[in-house]
């Protein structure tokens, strides 16, 4: 046991036993989360509130107490993971919806609500909550925030950044920082609200967000564009955006259709690769937009099918096949390295060709699929870790990708975070001189490095 028994005394007497876990049991169900990472937490706290959270984290400085928030614990890039022990603060038990506000389209909520339950909640008022990561019927909104999620309908309605007005924040040191204004606009200042977005809980813990909603769209179609191959698949992105503005706009290549074959309405010829495209908004709206959409996809090089859902529960089943690509991917290989890199929509297609080459070329399976509308797929190595050839091959592949996908003007990480997993690619693509302002960030709200050390930057 690292900490102090005073310490453990002092925690007791604010949450009680019930929110203080110390038994190396109940410890481990906190020492991972759904990276490959790993380590043990000396304590877990769960905290109710805020004043909670404040008293906590005074003990942690006063002791100089690693302290890790963790949400659902979701994440795949290692960042609710303890490696350097000390404190696990959970805000599972924070989940309560403090407030809709109807007129001014905003929601205040505690950092533990799930993001499914906010989006039932404001859907019940008639609004709308969009970011909608694949995990959301289990991940929170504090865990959404603190790493930028997103998710299929972000190519019509943004990430998770663009839907954070303010965060109520505790510091390391114990003090409360309220960033950002509960108004639709505001530029007093740096826009530290915005700073905290991302921060992967390297820089304060939330506590309570609030968060713009959009108007519930009225309607919604939902169609599957089965194309020839991969490239074809791909090339239809940019120009099916010049036509629609869809609310998700799904690449699947012709592994993933494979993989999910049993859930489509008919199974993929060998190479026919998918598009998911998603319309929402007025019933009109929605109709038009159908309509120009068929008369894009008739007859065009590389279209071999369009399928419409003929109503929610069909729809339901094409979104259900997209969302179990993560899980049904194991069926190639026990383990997986899991990317979501980034680059210009146009050069979607040339990423796609560019994956499948590495795939052959160090004979391991990659594949990918993923948000095509924003220019952002997840690519799969998937290889066995208990053969060293392959894991070799995985390690060589994703410094492939990512040299790659710089030298293409994108990024190693569209929505995931650098957590522990991509901390050595970091200066790949952030200049030097920026990673000192981010080290010099850091050292200004964490001078003492307890908040989720040996994460992002160190
Ligand atoms: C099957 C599956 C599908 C997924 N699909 C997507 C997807 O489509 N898009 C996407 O973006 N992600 C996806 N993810 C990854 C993951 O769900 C997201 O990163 C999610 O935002 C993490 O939320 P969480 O509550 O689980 O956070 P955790 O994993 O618990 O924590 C994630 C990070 O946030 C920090 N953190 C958590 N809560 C707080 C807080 N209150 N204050 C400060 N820091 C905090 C943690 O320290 C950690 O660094 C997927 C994961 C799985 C397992």
């Amino acid at each position: 046991m690292k900490i102090p028994r005073k310490a453990i005394r002092e925690l007791r007497a604010i949450l009680g036993r019930d929110n203080l876990l110390t038994d190396p049991a109940e410890l481990a169900v906190y020492s991972r989360d759904a990276s490959n990472h790993e380590g043990m937490p000396d304590a877990v706290v769960l905290p109710q509130s805020h004043e909670e959270v404040v008293r906590v984290m005074k003990i942690a400085a006063a002791h100089a107490l690693p302290v890790v928030p963790r949400g659902a614990g979701s994440g795949v890039c290692g960042g609710a993971v303890a490696v350097r022990g000390g404190l696990t603060v959970s805000l599972a038990r924070m989940n309560r919806i403090t407030g809709i506000d109807q007129d001014n389209h905003t929601a205040r909520v505690e950092p533990g609500v799930i993001n499914a339950d906010l989006k039932a909640e404001a859907a019940a008022c008639g609004l709308y909550y969009p970011p909608d990561p694949a995990s959301f019927r289990f991940c929170t909104i504090g865990g959404n925030v603190a790493t930028g999620a997103g998710g299929p309908s972000a190519v019509k309605y943004g990430v998770t950044r663009d839907y954070v007005r303010a965060i109520t924040a505790v510091l390391p040191d114990g003090s409360t920082l309220e960033a950002g204004t509960e108004t639709a606009k505001g530029v007093a200042g740096y826009d530290l609200c915005r700073l905290l977005v991302g921060s992967e809980g390297t820089l304060a813990l939330f506590t309570g967000l609030t968060l713009t909603l959009a108007p519930l769209p009225r309607a919604r179609a939902t169609l599957l564009v089965f194309a020839r191959s991969a490239t074809a698949a791909a090339s239809l992105v940019a120009p099916l955006l010049e036509q629609v503005v869809p609310c998700a706009l799904e690449f699947m290549d012709q592994t993933a259709a494979r993989l999910v074959a049993e859930k489509l309405p008919r199974p993929p010829a060998a190479d026919e690769s998918l598009l998911l495209v998603e319309l929402d908004g007025d019933p009109e709206t929605v109709a038009l937009e159908e309509k120009r959409l068929s008369v894009f996809l008739k007859d065009r090089a590389g279209v071999t099918e369009l399928f419409r859902a003929a109503d929610e529960d069909e729809a339901e089943r094409l979104r259900a096949a997209r969302r179990s690509l993560s899980p049904a991917s194991f069926r190639l290989n026990p383990d997986k390295i899991n990317e979501d890199v980034v680059v210009p929509r146009k050069r979607i297609p040339e990423l796609v060709d560019f994956v499948h080459a590495l795939g052959r070329e160090l004979a391991i399976p990659v594949f990918t699929f993923g948000h095509a509308g924003d220019g952002n797929l997840h690519v799969n190595i998937m290889i066995d870790r208990s053969d060293p050839g392959q894991k070799e091959a995985g390690a060589e592949a994703r410094k492939k990708l990512f040299a790659r996908v710089v030298a293409m003007g994108g990024t190693i990480t569209g929505e995931h975070g650098i957590g522990l997993s991509k901390m050595e690619f970091l200066p790949e693509e952030a200049s030097p001189r920026a990673l000192d302002l981010m080290a010099a960030i850091k050292k200004a709200f964490d001078p003492a490095g307890i908040m989720n050390p040996g994460k992002v930057l160190e």
